[in-house]
């Protein structure tokens, strides 16, 4: 028995979903703990190839049990839509593979409103939200402003509930934003529509996971994002708005007594970044182009050209250090096959100063990379599959980032595959 957590080191897209892909197979349970519809886990496997959002990307493993826990921004709409996609590819999503904690709380419609008339207000000053209503969700929260999913089983008190909200919402809607109120009857339309479809998934998730942890049974905590965008460890505010770090998994998940014994960070093997905030390696140009385009570098959830950068040790040693992890999986080390020269960045230049700590957010801006060449390897490695049929320059490389990270590189993945991976 053993339970581990799939962490993002970095700014989120370093390759979880397929690395949870690959894993599930030693595991009975598989739960996502934070975040909702925003970012998107890609997995290809058998069936075909999928951008998860919601649904936790063990779902293509029969036998294992998936738990969307009580962290989660439970997007309602956006999971009955991932439920039928993956069923188009025979993927069948029944309560026999997936559980929805009655503590999760339900995404509502005003939460997407809310999100798209704030990013307008701010204009040049927006965060780059996927506008899926994350931030305004999880505030509500925190106000104890949200409805549980358990409180579907009770319409009475459900209504006197939803009442009270809408009143509380409709005057920040109309007053702040000057928007179109909501009504009691196009809630209720939206409840019975949805509500109705994941009411045969809730349940109390909490005792599902202590009973299977007596049972013997290995859990994987599957995380969205990455260390950067943290909430409170992250780039503030350019952060999502949950806990993306290993440490809030049980939390989350609805088992506060779990026990994480293996930490799984993963680090892409060039930077890429989407959205606003601080991006200190970040490259532009053909330079930029030409790595994008390498590494198919497009958001899973809204398309847009993510940023891109050469691996930048500082920040993902820092990310290592946050997610106390214990093991990484290297991705994308395929990508870097046509440069000549690979450069990654071991320091900060700020205020003239060297260091290699990553500095509190707002310090950021000011900072400069410090880079340094390694040899390419002009190869295509994607169909190695031991570490020994890696070309020492590809080897060379693995072992200088575990050195200056500080942790054991125990899986380097050389296409996106399930199989394109080598164990070491
Ligand atoms: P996640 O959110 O962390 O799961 O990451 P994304 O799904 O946003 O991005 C990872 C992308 O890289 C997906 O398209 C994967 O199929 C792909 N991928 C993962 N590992 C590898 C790899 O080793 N090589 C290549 N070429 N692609 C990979």
């Amino acid at each position: 028995m053993s339970n581990c957590a799939i962490v993002g080191i970095n700014w989120g897209d370093e390759g979880k979903g397929r690395m949870v892909d690959l894993l599930t197979g030693s595991y009975d349970i598989v739960v996502r703990y934070q975040g909702g519809g925003n970012a998107g886990h890609t997995v290809i496997n058998e069936y075909g190839k999928f951008a998860l959002h919601l649904l936790p990307s063990g779902i293509f493993r029969p036998g294992v049990m998936n738990v969307l826990g009580n962290g989660v921004a439970l997007d309602a709409e956006n999971l009955i839509k991932e439920i039928q996609t993956v069923a188009d590819h025979g993927v069948y999503v029944t309560p026999d593979n997936l559980r929805i904690s009655e503590r999760a709380s339900l995404l509502l419609p005003w939460h997407r409103d809310l999100d798209g008339l704030e990013e307008a207000r701010l204009a040049d000053k927006k965060y780059g939200s996927t506008k899926q209503g994350i931030a305004p969700f999880y505030s509500d929260k925190y106000q104890k402003k949200t409805v549980l999913a358990g409180e579907l089983f009770d319409r009475e008190h459900l209504l006197k509930h939803l009442a009270d909200l809408l009143e509380w919402k409709n005057l920040t809607l109309q007053r702040v934003y000057g928007a179109e109120p909501y009504t009691m009857e196009t809630l209720m339309k939206w409840v019975d529509e949805y509500g109705a479809k994941i009411k045969p998934f809730i349940c109390d998730t909490g005792r599902l996971l202590r009973e299977a942890q007596k049972n013997g049974k290995n859990i994987m905590f599957e995380a969205q994002l990455g260390s950067l965008r943290d909430l409170d460890f992250g780039i503030y505010p350019y952060t999502t708005s949950s806990n993306t770090t290993a440490a809030f998994a049980p939390i989350g998940s609805g088992f506060p007594g779990a026990k994480i014994d293996d930490v799984i960070g993963v680090v892409k093997a060039y930077s890429t970044c989407v959205g606003e905030g601080p991006f200190v390696c970040e490259w532009f140009g053909e330079e930029a182009e030409k790595l994008r385009e390498a590494g198919g570098e497009y958001g899973a959830k809204t398309g847009r050209p993510r940023r891109v950068g050469p691996l930048d040790t500082v920040a993902t040693r820092y990310g290592v250090e946050v997610q106390a992890a214990t093991c990484i999986a290297l991705t994308k080390t395929d990508v870097l096959s046509y440069m000549d020269k690979i450069p990654v960045c071991t320091h900060y230049m700020i205020d003239g100063k060297i260091s290699d700590e990553f500095p509190f957010p707002s310090r950021l801006d000011g900072a400069k990379p410090v880079i340094e060449y390694l040899d390419g390897w002009k190869t295509d490695i994607s169909s190695c599959r031991t570490w020994e049929e890696l070309p020492e320059a590809a080897r060379a490389y693995v072992e200088f980032i575990e050195k200056e990270i500080g942790c054991h590189i125990g899986y380097v993945s050389v296409g996106p595959e399930r199989d394109s991976i080598i164990y070491r």
